[in-house]
């Protein structure tokens, strides 16, 4: 049992950096039953989260859409297509001065941030 619990996470980390882009746990599921179709959803959903959580492929939260999860885990910032809803990385740097702070006076733990870019990616732009 655990040693295919192991083979279906490294093809479910394999799929993800193949892929060399930002893809959805759909998107996953669908090109791994391509490859294995025994493989259920909720086997897919459930090691992308335990790879993100180890820190071998990274998760991208949108609010109101789905996860992404991406193979490049250095901190890194990307930018949502509003028209199609695709992410792309974004090349900045990271604020290494950046020190929040809470406006009330109770005491908060930072721990990271995120940023997330709007645009419009080139494909949309052509079809406008
Ligand atoms: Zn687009
Ligand atoms: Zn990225």
């Amino acid at each position: 049992m655990i040693r295919r619990n192991t083979i279906q996470k490294n093809l479910i980390l394999n799929t993800v950096h193949d892929l060399k882009k930002h893809a959805t746990a759909d998107d996953i599921y669908n090109i791994i039953t391509q490859k294995q179709p025994s493989v259920s959803k909720a086997t897919v959903y459930r090691n992308l989260n335990i790879l993100a959580e180890e820190g071998k492929i990274r998760k991208i939260e949108v609010a109101g859409g789905p996860d992404f999860f991406d193979y490049i885990c250095e901190k890194h910032f990307h930018v949502r297509c509003i028209k199609c809803g695709q992410i792309f990385d974004v090349e900045l740097e990271p604020f290494p001065e950046l020190k929040p702070s809470t406006r009330n006076s109770s005491s908060m733990q930072f721990l990271d941030y995120d940023i997330l870019f709007k645009g419009i990616c080139s494909d949309c732009q052509e079809t406008n």
